[in-house]
């Protein structure tokens, strides 16, 4: 089994989060299935929904569509949310279930020792449990935080995130708030990944300028394979390879399909044809995964997190030599997280 190292996932904030640990009925991801596949890390995302958003999900018909941005969430409703979530977190780390990753070294232990816990990356997806003096950024980072996305798709006092749009440029709306690079900034100082994949393109690029550290999208695809807003465009692709960044390769058929079905039966191929994309345009070390399981639909013929080694051979049929394998699953993540963290 080639190690997987996956880039996103929302399986801390689902219904059934408490049978993480054990076992979940439905869903993409839990422990038992993360270790059938092969997965022996990734980052866990922290998400807070915009209040209407709390009793569904959105649903794509796959035709154009332009969602309007979520509301904004409260920062103490945020704070709130957040810190339970990534309290589950750290609880199976307690339990002896996971690790959850402080280091560079936490990454390669897992990795290295494959009947060792998993590593789990916790990652705050939009800052909005955070306050625009950056108070609570330490105390995040002393609970392990790791890896943050300043927005998601809407706006926060950071930046704005780019709303669903398809077909559409990412070029939606203003960039970076002052505190939105303050953020950034303190990222870099604490040893925090910025993640840049909800992000419009003035944000992209007012965050590219600053060179805090390598541009990384965490679960993204190739806007021209698939023009939905939340891709990325050649020119940022090429920005991402020039500051030896990262893209996860997002698995959620919506930003996968050229005509942006929510539609699990999407082949497994279309997601390493983004990975190939990107791969020709700025090499196979700048290309990564990032599932989006437990967040979005992925192909039927993948199904969960167990069924990552489908990916693996997906991958080697789209041409990838097997050492570039093993690097778009597990080492390019560890490189773009220990250029971050150190
Ligand atoms: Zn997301």
């Amino acid at each position: 089994m080639i190690p997987v190292f996956d880039g996103h996932n929302d399986a801390l904030t689902v219904e059934d989060h408490a049978d993480l640990g054990g076992g979940r009925k439905g869903g993409h991801l839990d422990l038992p299935r993360m270790r059938r596949g092969g997965m022996l890390g990734g980052i866990f995302a922290v998400f807070t929904p915009s209040p209407q958003e709390r009793s569904g999900r959105r649903r794509f018909r796959g035709e154009a569509y332009r969602e309007p941005l979520a509301k904004p969430v409260p920062q103490g409703d945020a704070a709130a949310h957040a810190t339970a979530a990534a309290g589950r977190l750290l609880r199976l780390e307690r339990e002896g279930r996971l690790r959850v990753a402080r280091e560079v070294a936490d990454l390669d232990a897992a990795h290295d020792d494959p009947s060792s816990p998993p590593v789990a990356v916790l990652h705050l997806e939009g800052a909005e449990a955070i306050d625009p003096e950056l108070e609570a950024l330490d105390q995040w980072h002393a609970a392990g935080l790791r890896s943050l996305g300043p927005v998601w798709s809407r706006a926060n006092a950071f930046a704005h995130g780019v709303p669903f749009a398809f077909p559409s440029t990412p070029d939606i709306g203003p960039g970076l708030t002052d505190a939105g690079r303050a953020l950034i900034g303190s990222c870099a100082e604490l040893g925090v990944l910025v993640d840049l994949s909800h992000m419009n393109e003035a944000g992209f690029w007012d965050a590219a300028r600053m060179e805090a550290g390598p541009l990384v999208a965490s679960h993204s695809g190739a806007h021209a394979l698939c023009p939905a807003s939340r891709n990325l465009t050649d020119p940022q692709l090429d920005a991402i390879g020039s500051s030896d960044g990262l893209v996860g390769i997002v698995f959620a058929t919506v930003f996968l399909r050229t005509d942006f079905g929510d539609n699990p039966d999407t082949p497994l191929t279309l997601i390493a044809e983004h990975a190939r994309y990107v791969a020709e345009r700025i090499g196979p070390r700048h290309v990564a995964l990032g599932s989006d399981f437990d967040g979005a639909t992925v192909p039927s013929e993948l199904g969960d997190a167990a069924g990552l080694q489908k990916l693996v051979d997906a991958l080697r049929q789209v041409g990838f030599a097997e050492s570039e394998i093993e690097d778009v699953c597990w080492h390019n993540w560890r490189r773009a997280l220990g250029d971050w963290w150190t």
